[in-house]
């Protein structure tokens, strides 16, 4: 693993059993998330994101849930494969190195614990503070991450309070165990759009005060281009594009990501129908022989039906799996 790297995934799989059969939700995903950087990951629903990163943290049913592949991250002792982890060493590992902003707060938050109690007992644990010391820790957080008043806000339930400020709690608990990852799944989302940007301004803040490395899971391609350095592409459970942020949106390779660029609404294009992609994500319920974007796709030719593309690097730290790049193939 390249020390640079906070988090490096290798050739994951993840499937998920359903009662409809096997998911094949994400096939041979590789990812390499630098210290201090924001990676985002995008795709339409469906596509992977989500169960990706939750794979970080090992969330999913262990009794449905079958991985393979390898998540090394970083640590003191050196490089740790996640999928090896015994549960004790990984909650050990979750609020030290990694921990996890989910899209909807209210179902992530216990309904009947006050906000701030929330955080301070697990501050009291992984800081090993006294009562009082996190409480007080917890609302010297409140007070930079904008919840205020703190006093006030640490006793409020979370039915008190709105949807803007439940999401800053949830980022408030990220952030009380300083750790090196936050894994934030769509946290914006289900916000309107002025309370979206104070958010994302706030992560942007305290991610260069920190140095926090952060995965970014968003379907919107605006807030990838605010606050994020690199982005993988993904689509039915595979990255297809990875590289620089400048890179993907200039110089798109793929035709997946082309044709998500070009599916952005812009103010110059008022009266305009707006384009979309035909079609619609496949089913991962079966395995692909060829290219999972082969019936939605422009450039479509034989070879896509029969064989799998293979990443393949366009530049250095760009690469992407279509046939029509072929030097990997
Ligand atoms: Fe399109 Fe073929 Fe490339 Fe898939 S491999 S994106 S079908 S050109």
């Amino acid at each position: 693993m390249d020390g640079r790297n906070i988090i490096e995934i290798n050739n994951l799989d993840v499937n998920l059993m359903s009662v409809r059969g096997i998911v094949h939700a994400v096939s041979g995903v590789n990812m390499k998330v630098k210290k201090g950087e924001v990676h985002g990951v995008v795709g339409e629903s469906g596509c992977g994101k989500s169960v990706s990163a939750k794979s970080i943290l090992k969330l999913h049913d262990p009794e449905r849930t079958e991985y393979s592949g390898e998540i090394l991250l970083d640590t003191e002792e050196g490089p740790l494969d996640i999928l090896k982890m015994n549960n004790r060493h990984l909650t050990n590992m979750k609020g030290k190195y990694v921990s996890m902003i989910f899209q909807d707060p209210m179902t992530s938050l216990n309904p009947i614990m006050k906000a701030g109690e929330q955080i301070a007992e697990v501050v009291r644990i992984k800081k090993n503070l006294k009562k009082k010391e996190a409480k007080k820790y917890v609302l010297d957080i409140f007070d930079k991450v904008g919840i205020l008043p703190p006093e006030k806000r640490y006793n409020q339930y979370p039915f008190e309070m709105s949807g803007g400020m439940l999401q800053r709690v949830m980022i408030a608990m990220a952030l009380s165990c300083e750790v090196k990852l936050i894994i934030a799944d769509e946290p914006t989302t289900a916000l309107d759009v002025t309370i979206q940007a104070q958010i994302l301004e706030l992560m942007k803040k305290f991610q260069k005060e920190s140095n926090t490395s952060i995965i970014f899971i968003t379907h919107n391609l605006g807030v990838v281009a605010e606050i994020c350095n690199s982005v993988s592409v993904m689509y039915a459970g595979r990255v297809v594009e990875s590289g620089n942020v400048v890179d993907i949106f200039d110089n798109p390779a793929h035709p997946y990501t082309k044709a998500l660029l070009e599916s952005r609404p812009s103010s110059s294009d008022t009266g305009k129908k707006m384009k979309t992609i035909a079609g619609a994500p496949p089913a991962l319920y079966r395995k692909f022989i060829g290219c999972p974007f082969e019936a939605r796709c422009e450039y479509a030719m034989d070879l896509c039906k029969v064989k799998i593309p293979c990443e393949t690097a366009v530049k250095e730290e760009h690469t992407v799996a279509c046939h029509l790049y072929k030097k990997g193939d």
